[in-house]
């Protein structure tokens, strides 16, 4: 299964990921993840990217769809993946089509996450990850069992992203307006897409996108 997770800057498309991931045994390839851990290893790549993603802009299409294409060839891709944060324009879109079909493979489905304006800026803001495994957890909506202990391995590290502020939220979402939500229309007239109430709680958000995906 091959299928692309769409939606603004905390909708919930690495949290459902993870999830996915776990269900259907295939990786989650989100081009944030890979940037900012070339920014900390201090590639040419990472140090291009870091002022661009520090100041929530997009960082160009060519370094993002390089990414890409270098990791689908990867063997853990062979059964599929779940695109998170990329595509994000029209342009790397555009490339996603040409590249899988240079490699023989589909696109299974588009799934958007729908959420309102005014809950991202403290989805982003409360957001924070497991230094160690990387499990996602939030100040108020999603803390871990035990306070201060990863859930899923136990660590007591937690780290915060850079540009996971309110300031940087709104250049965010204009990004996502005016660059990426484009796609929403760009894959509904290729049949391709599907949309979820990313309102409703995590486990429902779940629930609704397993369901399009048994259909897919
Ligand atoms: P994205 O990858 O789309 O930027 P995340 O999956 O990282 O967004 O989610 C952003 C934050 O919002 C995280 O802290 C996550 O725990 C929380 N979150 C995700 N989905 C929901 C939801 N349906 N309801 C409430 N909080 C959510
Ligand atoms: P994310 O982790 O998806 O929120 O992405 C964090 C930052 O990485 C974004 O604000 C961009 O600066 C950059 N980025 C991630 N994916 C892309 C992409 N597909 N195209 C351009 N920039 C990206």
């Amino acid at each position: 299964m091959r299928l692309i997770l769409l939606g603004p800057p905390g909708a919930g498309k690495g949290t459902q990921a993870q999830r996915i991931v776990e269900k259907f045994a295939i990786p989650q390839l989100s081009t944030g993840d890979m940037l900012r851990a070339a920014v900390s290893a201090g590639t040419e790549v990472g140090k291009r990217a870091k002022a661009v993603m520090d100041a929530g802009k997009l960082v160009s299409d060519d370094i993002v769809i390089a990414i890409v294409s270098e990791r689908i060839d990867q063997p853990d891709c062979a059964k599929g993946f779940i695109l998170d944060g990329f595509p994000r324009t029209l342009v790397q879109a555009d490339a996603t089509d040409a590249m899988l079909k240079a490699k023989g493979l589909d696109l299974s489905k588009v799934v958007e996450i729908r959420v309102d304006d005014e809950v991202l800026a403290d989805r982003v803001s409360g957001r924070y990850t497991c230094a160690n495994c990387g499990a996602g957890y939030h100040d108020t909506n999603l803390k871990p069992k035990q306070e201060g202990v990863c859930d899923r391995c136990g660590s007591t590290h937690f780290k915060r992203r850079p540009d996971d502020n309110r300031e940087t939220v709104v250049t965010r979402l204009q990004s996502y307006y005016k660059e990426t939500s484009p796609l929403i229309g760009y894959y509904h007239a290729k049949g391709k897409l599907a949309s979820v109430d990313g309102m409703a709680d995590i486990d429902r958000v779940t629930t609704d996108i397993e369901k399009i995906l048994e259909s897919a």
